[in-house]
């Protein structure tokens, strides 16, 4: 039996795993300037919250959630051997001591089983109605809520709320910045870019202010990073989804113009006309394309208030000389976004081309039970996205190995054993052989690593008290007293 990691997620190896995590650092560094913490937060939610958040209708929550019961293990398990009177004293113990949900559909379950428990044991019942009452014991044993439902996370921003609300963060002065880095989870159809675990580094503005040089803030700081991280050919799209006063009255326009042309759109386009119109706008089927370039567009149907948001946001990046393109089919897939939607593309990536998305979204810490004054903004990169454009573009990490001790002769071990060590604590990567090698073999083994220096050990230099060290890439060499050594290594170790 052979076990490969399960389709759509992988591992990611080193030396690749270098580069993962420079970026990573690349973040929390540029992040740091701009005032964000790191908030670290559980992999898996209720439910709930995600429902709640993202939207019941989304593709995200309506398919492609993993989601799972939290059952106790403690239960017997169900069968012929368990008398009916176990069974139940069994779930009400494990009610009482909290190991499945005591709520209020469950006491009822129970109260029912104790209710078909009695008559079965009823030796006055005739025993037709005592064999049906078992029959009902098991149907209604069939309706017991064992455990919570739990999703593991598609996305972060829902749990960053919740955190800001359970940890009454807007007490706090200012506005509150976090940035999280890490595996969400969607079960979507693998492809280049797309994946069942992937990776995203987010952040998340939370406070009082919607003011757009929030937002613009917000982008600029994203661009500060790929900047930083060296992604060429990224392209920033905009545009405003209105709000809760003007949205649903073009969402109204707009669903009423796709029933007209129900007909000529694709089966998930006529589901969405009715679930998620908005949705329609996502689509990127060809034969749709000229159907939709002719519906209304949302900048037409904006309130006063959104409009004069939206003009002051596109300011505020004119400002910061930050370019842009405005695309009025910019909705984004979740439910929770208002005025300021973005996206950035990156080359390299075929039909998977958004490396980040984002947006506004001020009634989201309301909608799951916040103070109703706090605002939000923030955005999430796919990391896996980022890499591979980074990668297409030639960016490449080595395994970093500084120095391999090559040591000849069985006395000479306690020396390299407790140079290895010296060097190691200068920050220098070491790699030492365990066992005695012939010194062809080791120095081939040096290069095949990736050594920068071999540092040489044998019985004259330990006589000596000097060691040989060469460079690997044009085999120059010398030898140095071991203070020497360090010095030498330490000033050209790799970063
Ligand atoms: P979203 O949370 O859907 O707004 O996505 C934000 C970003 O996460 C996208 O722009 C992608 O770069 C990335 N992303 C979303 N889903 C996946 C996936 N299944 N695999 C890889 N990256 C993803």
């Amino acid at each position: 039996m052979k076990f490969q990691a399960i389709k759509g997620v992988r591992d990611i190896l080193p030396p690749e795993s270098a580069l993962w995590n420079r970026v990573e650092q690349a973040a929390r560094d540029v992040f740091h300037t701009y005032g964000y913490g790191e908030i670290r937060l559980p992999i898996f939610e209720p439910t709930e919250l995600f429902a709640r958040s993202i939207g019941t209708e989304t593709d995200v929550v309506a398919k492609e959630m993993y989601t799972f019961e939290d059952k106790p293990g403690g239960l017997p398990p169900l069968g012929p051997y368990v008398p009916p009177e176990d069974y139940t004293a069994a779930l009400e113990h494990a009610m009482r001591s909290g190991q499945i949900p005591d709520m209020q559909s469950n006491r009822a379950v129970l109260d029912g089983l104790k209710g078909w428990l009695g008559i079965m044991k009823d030796e006055l019942v005739p025993q037709e109605q005592r064999s049906a009452a078992f029959g009902n014991w098991t149907a209604t044993l069939g309706h017991i809520v064992l455990g919570e439902q739990l999703s593991l996370r598609p996305e972060a921003t829902a749990s960053v709320v919740r955190a800001y609300i359970e940890h009454g963060m807007h007490t706090r002065p200012g506005n509150v910045k976090l940035h999280y880095i890490g595996p969400m989870f969607r079960r979507e159809r693998p492809q280049k870019g797309r994946y069942r675990q992937f990776y995203q580094i987010g952040a998340e503005l939370l406070g009082p202010s919607d003011h757009p040089a929030l937002d613009a803030e917000v982008i600029e700081m994203l661009l500060a990073f790929f900047a930083r991280v060296k992604l060429t050919g990224a392209k920033l799209y905009i545009n405003s989804i209105g709000d809760k006063n003007c949205r649903p009255a073009y969402v109204e326009r707009l669903r009423s113009e796709l029933q007209k042309v129900h007909e000529k759109l694709g089966a998930d386009s006529q589901r969405r006309i009715e679930t998620n119109s908005l949705r329609v706008l996502d689509s990127k089927l060809p034969e749709e394309q000229p159907i939709i370039d002719k519906l209304p567009h949302i900048a037409d149907h904006l309130c006063d208030a959104c409009r004069e948001h939206y003009a002051e946001l596109k300011r505020q990046l004119a400002l910061r000389n930050i370019e842009y393109e405005e695309n009025w089919r910019l909705v984004r897939g979740l439910d929770y976004y208002m005025r300021t939607t973005f996206e950035i593309t990156a080359p390299g990536l075929g039909s998977q081309n958004a490396v980040c998305g984002g947006g506004r979204y001020d009634g989201l810490v309301e909608l799951l039970g916040g103070p109703a004054a706090t605002k939000g903004i923030g955005f999430a990169i796919g990391t896996d996205r980022l890499m591979l454009s980074l990668e297409e573009a030639g960016a490449a990490a080595t395994c970093g190995l500084d120095v391999f001790v090559a040591w000849f002769g069985a006395a000479t071990y306690p020396a390299a054993a407790a140079l290895a060590r010296k060097l190691r604590e200068q920050d220098i990567s070491v790699e030492l052989p365990a066992q005695e090698m012939k010194f062809g073999k080791s120095l081939s083994l040096a290069d095949r690593l990736g050594a920068r220096f071999a540092v040489i050990v044998g019985e004259d230099e330990l006589a000596a008290g000097e060691f040989t060290v060469k460079r690997l890439a044009d085999a120059d060499q010398g030898k140095l007293a071991e203070a020497d050594l360090l010095e030498y290594l330490k000033k050209s170790r790799t970063a």
